[in-house]
């Protein structure tokens, strides 16, 4: 059967291993992104160039957008130029951002206006699970344009279908309060081993089988004890993620104050100038107020 045509929008770190694997698996693919570079050398591959949001539209079936937040995916979708001035009916967007869960319905509501199917489809996995086409998938929207997207998507993961517009996003908010308590959790634990003198790698070592065992725990540990907080999942976009889970928990008089907590020393290193590093550099707050280093000594 011949696969669908896709118009990519968004090809940075998580994007950009995206839209290869589409292309390895047969999809042909239209790509734009203000950043000229990325374009140009993805072109190389066999790409085809988008002019604009709205060309995409006009040259694709389904789209698919990867975009840092709401405004970005809000001006992609609705600005001049934007994906809405070259749609026509019977397309599908997918939006693989993760943004607040309100705007991807409202983008919903605008794009059923032009007969535009939309299903929010936010991801966890970071760079290298979108490199393997391992990713998960949350998504958001209706059963049969999922079962539609259904294959696409099995190019990129394993997607799973949670409810309604906006349920991947809420899905993801989800998510990102789990992976910002615990990576915090981690640290906060591990220096105590060492400030009552216990090798936190030998407790590691001991632990990370038993109940307090979690991707978490496996992926940023040894980070913490490298020192090295190269990204990976930048701070700057936990701060944004959080920022759509307190927000969104706000709005409906839920309190999270384990969450609230973490966002303010996510803020903090950002007021240092740690806005790029990998939010396992949540460390390095604890290792201040604690004045003590995770590091291995032989690091
Ligand atoms: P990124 O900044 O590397 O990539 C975003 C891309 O969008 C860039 O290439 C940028 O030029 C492009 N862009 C921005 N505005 C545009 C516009 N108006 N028109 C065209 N292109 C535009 O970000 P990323 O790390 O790939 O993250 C993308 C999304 O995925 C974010 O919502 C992020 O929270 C989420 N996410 C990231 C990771 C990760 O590990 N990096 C993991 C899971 C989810």
């Amino acid at each position: 059967m011949l696969k669908p045509k896709i118009g990519f929008i968004g090809i940075g770190i998580m994007g950009l291993p995206i839209a290869k694997n589409l292309l390895k698996a047969g999809y042909p693919l239209i790509v734009f992104d203000l950043n000229k570079e990325a374009l140009t050398n993805l072109i190389k591959e066999g790409v085809k160039k988008g002019e604009s949001c709205a060309h995409v539209a006009q040259n694709c079936d389904i789209i698919i957008t990867m975009l840092p937040n709401s405004p970005d995916v809000q001006k992609v979708v609705l600005a001049e130029q934007g994906i809405l001035e070259g749609v026509h009916q019977g397309q599908i967007l997918i939006d693989m951002s993760s943004i607040a869960p309100l705007v991807s319905q409202s983008i919903a509501k605008e794009l059923a206006k032009k007969g535009v199917e939309m299903l929010d489809a936010p991801v966890s996995g970071g760079q290298e699970k979108a490199q393997t086409g391992t990713l998960a998938i949350m998504v958001g929207g209706k059963e049969e344009i999922f079962a539609q997207c259904k294959p696409l998507l099995e190019v990129l993961g394993k997607p799973i279908l949670v409810g309604a517009i906006g349920a991947g996003g809420i899905t993801k908010l989800v998510n990102q309060a789990i992976v910002a308590v615990n990576i915090a959790v981690v640290a906060e634990a591990l220096l105590l081993g060492k400030k009552a003198g216990v090798d936190p790698q030998k407790i590691f070592d001991a632990i990370k089988g038993g109940l307090a065992g979690s991707q978490c725990l496996t992926d940023k540990a040894p980070r913490m004890f490298s020192g090295n907080y190269d990204p990976g999942f930048r701070i700057k976009l936990h701060v944004k993620d959080l920022t759509n889970v307190l927000q969104t928990s706000q709005a409906l008089h839920n309190a999270m104050p384990l969450t609230a907590q973490v966002m303010e020393m996510m803020q903090t290193l950002m007021a240092e100038g740690h806005t790029d590093i990998d939010h396992g550099g949540l460390t390095l707050f604890y290792e201040k107020i604690n004045n003590l280093s995770l590091k291995s000594k032989d690091e």
